[in-house]
Parts: C-alpha cells; structure tokens; sequence
C-alpha cells in the first residue's frame, strides 16, 4: 500500500531534458497548477519556453541535477539518457519517478534485453558485442542480415548499423565507433506497433488504444490509432506491455514497442520508461493525454481516463520540411480535423523532429491518406 501523499498543485516538478516531450508535460502540468524546473544545456530549448525555472547543464552533470531536485518535489525525465547512477545520487534529495533502477534496466540494450529474456518475453535474438572476438561469437549465432547497436544512448537509428550477409562486419562495427554493442536478428516484421500505457505508484494501471507505426529512415513516420487488430492479438499485445510495467514496478507512462509477425507472433522491440512520440495521439483523441497522465502518476495521483473519443493518425514533421522555409501551415490549419503542434526548436535541421499533425477522424484510413497529402503539401 502506497502511504507517500501525492503531490498537489503548487508543487515544483523536475525535468531532466527539456525536448519535445518535457514541453507537452510542462503545458499538461501547468494548465493543472503544478510548477516546472527543467534542466537542459540550453535555456531555450523546448520545454525552457513553458517552464517556471530552467538550470542550463548537461544530463550527466551531477550539480546541475542536485540543483534541480533541491528546488523540486520530485524528478522525472523526458530522456532514458540520463545515467542512472547520477539519478541515485539525486534521488537522495527528492523522490525520482520512474526510479532509478527502471532507468539502470531500460538505458543499456543489452541489460534491457537479459531483464527480458528472464521475464519470458518474446523478442528478436540477440548477442552481446564488445570485442572483435565477441563480435565473431554473435555473427556465428546470428546470421546477417542483422543490426548492431551501439547499447547506450542509441535513438531514431543512431548508434545503428545493418550488417549484410558477406560485408565487413569489424569495420562496420568501427563505424560507429566500436561501442559496446548488441548484435540483433533482422526481424521480418509484417508491422510495427506500440502500446502506451501509465502505472500509478499504487499500480494502477490505464492502458491507451494500440497504436500502429510506420517508420521511414528510422524515424517514426505515422501512428494511427487504434491499429486495426484481432482481438485476440491486441489483448496479448496490452497484456505483454502490462506485465513489463510491473515486472520493472514502473511510475508513469511506458511505450513498449512491438514487431508483429505474419503468423501473428509479437516480439519486444524496445521499451521506453516515458512519454512516447506513438502517444502523441493521446492529445486530442484521449480523455486524458499521455502528458497530464504522466505527471499525475509521478505526483501519486489518481490516473485519467484513457479511453479514445475518436480514431486518429499522427504524423511526424521533420526537419527536411523546412529546406526553403517555413512550411505553408495554412494547408494543415485549414483541416477542421487536424492539431498542429510545433516544439519551437529553433534550428530546423534535416532528420530533426520539428513538431507533428494529429488528425482526429474514425476513418483512419483516410486520415492516413490526408497526413500523406498535407506532408506532399508541406513540402512545397
Ligand atoms: P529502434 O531504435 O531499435 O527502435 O529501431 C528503429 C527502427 O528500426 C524500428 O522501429 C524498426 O523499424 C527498425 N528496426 C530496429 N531493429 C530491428 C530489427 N531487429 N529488425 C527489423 N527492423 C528493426
């Protein structure tokens, strides 16, 4: 039985990262009265626009942290990034939610991967690398084509590299700079999806639509939800990301990505102790958004309502958009069904998330089409 009191409105809340998902929790926890004090190296990055307070310092500086729990009443992160012994370190000022010992499991692939394997759950076969000699070990358990990733701070394919059957496995591995790595199969995915779910510190737990990805250049494209699914299939898909949630005894939201298989197989791709870009169609289709849920499960409050009013599709807006300018926003401001949300990133570089639509229509199919059109039209 959790006995801590919750957090109520007027109390100051931690963030560590100040990207695109630190911004929509600090709009969420401001519209209910709480206070935000981000650190991010720059004080104007995306979530410095909307906070109370901002300390200027990287993730892993330990000074930087210590000053934001000491003005906070507890901490949390838009980042797996930050090293987990640093938030034990913090921890001893103010409580850090999700715990430390959630991050010290998720943000090294390969000890993700082991907590996995012990928990039972499906996923792609994998092999530790770190030496020439552990590299040859894997390749001679996991035929190519494979993927090799670095373990830490690895995001929308960085830190990757595919290695195909015959190539020069070494010096794709040096590439990127011989990190410690895992070797992991290629999946033949038939489809890629995630569910977002949020984990009270009384375990409760609200679970949002199944949502459906598609990636291009490994960066997330679109989601539509709900993906259209079996029964069947998506309870085991919910069931599977429930019981991650509280295997690791997470607080917040979590988005556990998933490969579906043609004979309808579900593997684990990566878990994600956060907020998630597949969830940004929470605002707008959901009763409570991804953001506002996260910050009440890491005050103790009681979660939202996770249910969909409507079907939705997201698409992601990049960097590339802006190659001659700013893109025609009057394209997607004229559609009664879209939101547009911009992270007021101040440099526009190509493969850089920017901002994404979310178009709140039954018929997603359509809705897939018109976020393939306004993407054609922004373009221009
Ligand atoms: P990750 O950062 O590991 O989620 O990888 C980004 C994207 O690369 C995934 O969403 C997939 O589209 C693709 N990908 C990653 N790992 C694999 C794999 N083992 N097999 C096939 N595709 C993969």
């Amino acid at each position: 039985m959790n006995r801590t009191p919750p957090l109520v409105p007027g109390a100051t809340l931690g963030v560590l990262g100040g990207g695109q998902l630190g911004r929509m929790m600090a709009l969420a926890a401001r519209r209910m009265g709480f206070r935000i004090c981000v650190l991010d190296r720059d004080a104007r990055c995306p979530t410095g626009q909307f906070a109370d307070d901002v300390v200027v310092g990287t993730l892993d500086d330990l000074a930087s942290a210590r000053t934001v729990a000491e003005r906070s009443a507890v901490v949390t992160l838009d980042t797996e990034h930050v090293p987990a012994e640093l938030l034990e370190q913090v921890a001893a000022i103010c409580p850090v939610r999700p715990a430390p010992s959630v991050l010290a499991t998720i943000q090294d692939r390969a000890v993700q991967k082991r907590f996995l394997d012990a928990q039972g759950r499906p996923q792609a076969r994998w092999a530790p690398v770190g030496s020439p000699a552990e590299l040859e070990a894997a390749l001679a358990a996991i035929p190519r084509p494979a993927i090799l990733k670095a373990r830490r701070a690895g995001y929308d394919g960085k830190g990757q590299i595919r290695l195909e059957p015959g190539g020069d496995a070494l010096a794709a591995w040096r590439s990127i700079g011989e990190p410690p790595a895992v070797l992991e199969a290629l999946v033949p995915f038939v489809r890629e999806v995630s569910v977002i779910l949020a984990r009270a510190m009384d375990g409760e737990l609200r679970v949002y639509p199944l949502a459906e990805n598609v990636h291009r250049r490994h960066i997330l494209h679109t989601t539509r939800a709900p993906a259209p699914m079996p029964d069947e299939r998506r309870d085991r898909a919910l069931a599977l990301a429930r019981t991650i949630a509280v295997a690791l005894d997470h607080v917040g939201v979590m988005a556990v990505e998933l490969f579906e298989l043609a004979d309808g197989a579900l593997l684990v791709n990566e878990i994600a102790p956060r907020t998630h870009n597949s969830g940004h169609y929470t605002y707008g289709a959901c009763a409570t958004t991804q953001f506002e849920q996260h910050v009440r499960a890491v005050c103790g409050l009681p979660l939202g309502d996770a249910r969909a009013f409507t079907g939705a599709v997201m698409v992601n807006l990049i960097g590339d958009l802006w190659a001659n300018g700013e893109p025609p926003w009057q394209h997607v401001l004229a559609r009664p069904e879209a939101r547009l949300h911009l992270y007021g990133k101040l440099l526009p570089a190509p493969g850089r998330k920017m901002g994404h639509v979310v178009l709140l229509d039954d018929d997603t199919d359509r809705a897939l089409a018109t976020a393939e059109d306004l993407v054609a039209r922004l373009q221009t």
